[in-house]
């Protein structure tokens, strides 16, 4: 078999008992984040603790999923075998989303030509089947 014709799948992300909320949420098409009792911030990635405050009362708390592109990147190459089951992507946009609750999330913008990707863009949350079970967040184009 030639080495450009292995098929090797992208890296799946690793669900802990911290982040399994969120992944559950995901896969019911819903976009949770932790949000603080305490000090009422919002604490995105997932973790046992507030980064604000350190009080581990964290809710998860379901958000609108609406944004807009803070920052992106189009992706033209993979370097590595690691990110090779991303080739067959190429190009596509890897971004920054700025929610309207307030947290940013790095995603990517689909569902349009990478030309039309947009600082300031609005966007809304859809998913997509990464593996068995396993929903990704990513960004379209507001209509
Ligand atoms: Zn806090």
């Amino acid at each position: 078999m030639a080495e450009t014709s292995r098929e090797i799948p992208k890296p799946l992300p690793e669900i802990t008992p911290v982040t399994q909320p969120f992944w559950e949420a995901a896969a019911n098409g819903k976009l949770v984040m932790q949000h603080c009792s305490d000090c009422q911030s919002w604490v995105w990635c997932p973790r046992p603790a507030c980064v604000e405050c350190g009080s581990e009362k964290l809710q998860w708390t379901q958000v609108s999923g609406r944004g807009k592109v803070f920052a992106f990147t189009v992706i033209r190459e993979v370097v590595g075998r690691a990110l090779r089951g991303f080739a067959k992507d190429i190009p596509y946009v890897t971004a920054w989303i700025d929610l309207e609750e307030g947290p940013r999330i790095c995603s990517n913008v689909v569902g349009c030509p990478i030309e039309k990707v947009a600082i300031g863009m609005a966007v809304d949350v859809v998913f997509e089947e990464a593996g068995p079970g396993i929903f990704l967040p990513k960004f379209k184009p507001r209509l």
